[in-house]
């Protein structure tokens, strides 16, 4: 017997709608090119993103053509966010860290019609421009400037049009409403296609409580760019519960985002360890220079939290709290909050808990496999984490050649090596292609890394596998040390030592300036592994000659 209940559709629209009938007051905030401050209201947001619906199916945009965006974090990032779905056209974001090759497969795999691009992102679109079939251009700027030749502006297409003659569209829950292309470090980009329905419903549940938490009263800010993974869902989450709005526009560096923090008394922001690491040595160099809001929480994920930075976040305050995900997850998957039974625990071992990637978010399931099939959650075994669930990729977009990440009974394969708590708090070990394999058994990447990080003289630490003629593999650790600060390998392994087997130590540790990253942030451990492949450590001599 099924149910009695109206069969309403979870669409991006049905939130639009709900902000403009109770949020309309409400205030957005975004930082200008020019670094000046540009504010507005839900309802003009609303408004205009009416007027870019109706603009863009004036341009011939009809139901399921994808529109990209080459933007940075900024309100009319916003109003394509809701005014692209709005059309009933896929709204999606370019990566503009991408290279050009990368970003003209991308664009001409999701065969975008029209590409909405920043004013000053305009040199980006140039490296590619001419080898895409985007019928339209948009630029938006602001200040006032017309488009070049052959493009038009977007201030002037909101302009010819009228929110009055916008209708609340009947959208299907499974239509697609946004893409996004996982910038995978190893074979092509792959799209994942987001229905309206996955959207609404992370939405619903970050909000809750025990996942982000987002409610009216905060002040949201989203680092993370609007271009990966829909800024970790943020703009859907503060518009769905009316919370004021806060865009850095291209200003990322330390100081800006510290001073806009302040001004805009920002409780929750979001984004890559490497950014934080950046504000902790800001706060740490001038620490009465900020008055921050006392319940500042920050959302952090995309690579692992070391333990370090949790420890020294909360000294000024600050409240990080680690999540883990993919673009293939809409993107969150698992959240670390403390349950009740730790609340009374040691500070220690919150710690500990704290440093883990956290617990399934609802409605997602998770499962470790190992070669022999499943694998228990004893905090112990290693094995490759599968999820499924309500905002979990089925299939990439056009792409059979990523069949293979999908299993036959419904489950999708991250390519994560994980252990599992029998509470449920999930710990990422590695990548499955970044995983070491010594004489046999498994060493975690991220662990080592993460206690390098806790060293007071390390910026940054990678640690990859080199090539070893006894143990098959052993780990190599590289490392970028902070200015003005010194360490000696010795000193390193030595102030790691107490936390592993001595198998699992590096046995050297080269130094380096930069470590290579993906463009979300992530080492490029392939660079690594390319720069380093002919590395032959002292270890490896000694042992090859015993
Ligand atoms: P992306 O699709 O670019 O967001 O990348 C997803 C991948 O980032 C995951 O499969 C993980 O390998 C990694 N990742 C995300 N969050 C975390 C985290 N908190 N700790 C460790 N790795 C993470």
């Amino acid at each position: 017997m099924n149910g009695l209940i109206m069969d309403y559709q979870l669409t991006l629209p049905a939130i639009l709608r709900r902000a403009e009938q109770l949020f309309g007051r409400k205030e957005i905030v975004s930082r200008l090119p020019d670094k000046t401050y540009f504010r507005y209201t839900y309802a003009d947001f609303v408004r205009r993103a009416k007027r870019l619906a109706l603009a863009l199916q004036k341009l011939g945009v009809k139901s399921g053509d994808r529109v990209a965006t080459l933007s940075w974090n900024h309100h009319q990032h916003l109003e394509a966010y809701f005014g692209v779905p709005s059309a009933g056209a896929v709204l999606h974001t370019l990566n503009l860290r991408l290279s050009p090759e990368d970003l003209t497969y991308i664009a001409n795999h999701a065969n975008d019609k029209v590409i909405l691009v920043d004013r000053v992102l305009l040199p980006v679109l140039e490296k590619f421009r001419h080898n895409i079939q985007a019928e339209h251009i948009i630029v938006i700027s602001t200040d006032g400037s017309p488009a070049p030749e052959g493009m038009l502006d977007y201030e002037q297409l909101l302009a010819e049009v009228d929110e009055k003659d916008f209708v609340y569209p009947e959208i299907d829950e499974q239509q697609a409403a946004a893409m996004c292309y996982t910038s995978g470090t190893t074979g092509r980009p792959k799209g994942v296609l987001y229905t309206h329905r996955a959207i609404a419903l992370h939405s619903m549940c970050a909000a809750m409580a025990d996942v982000m938490g987002i409610g009216e009263t905060d002040v949201v800010l989203p680092v993370v760019p609007m271009f990966h993974a829909n800024a970790w869902g943020i703009p859907f989450v503060a518009t769905l519960t009316g919370a004021k709005q806060v865009f850095p526009g291209p200003f990322l560096d330390p100081e800006s985002l510290l001073d806009e923090f302040e001004q805009e008394k920002v409780t929750l922001s979001a984004g890559v360890p490497t950014i934080w690491l950046g504000i902790l040595a800001a706060l740490e160099k001038q620490p009465e220079r900020w008055k921050l809001a006392k319940n500042l929480r920050l959302p952090v994920g995309g690579s692992a939290v070391p333990e370090a930075m949790l420890r020294n976040m909360d000294i000024f305050g600050i409240t990080v709290i680690q999540a883990w995900g993919m673009t293939e997850m809409t993107p969150l998957g698992t959240f670390g909050r403390l349950s009740a039974e730790l609340q009374d625990a040691s500070l220690d071992e919150q710690y500990a808990m704290r440093a883990l990637q956290g617990r399934p978010v609802p409605f997602t399931d998770a499962r470790i496999m190992g070669d022999d099939g499943e694998i228990p959650w004893d905090g112990k075994s290693m094995g490759e984490l599968e999820v499924r669930g309500a905002w979990v990729a089925s299939e990439y977009y056009n792409a059979p050649e990523g069949a293979g990440r999908f299993t036959d009974d419904g489950w999708f394969r991250t390519g994560d090596i994980v252990t599992i708590e029998p509470s449920g708090y999930v710990k990422i070990q590695d990548r499955s292609k970044d995983v070491i394999k010594s004489g046999g058994e498994w060493i975690s990447s991220v662990d080592l890394e993460n206690a390098l990080m806790g060293h007071p003289a390390v910026a940054e630490a990678a640690v990859i596998a080199i090539p070893d003629p006894k143990w098959q593999e052993r780990p190599l650790g590289i490392v970028v040390l902070k200015e003005g600060r010194t360490a000696t390998q010795e000193e390193l392994i030595e102030f790691i030592a107490p936390k592993f087997a001595k198998w699992w130590l590096p046995d050297t540790i080269e130094f380096i300036d930069t470590i290579p990253r993906t463009a979300t942030g992530k080492f490029l451990k392939m660079a690594l592994r390319d720069r380093f492949k002919n590395y032959t450590s002292p270890a490896a001599v000694s042992s090859s000659a015993d």
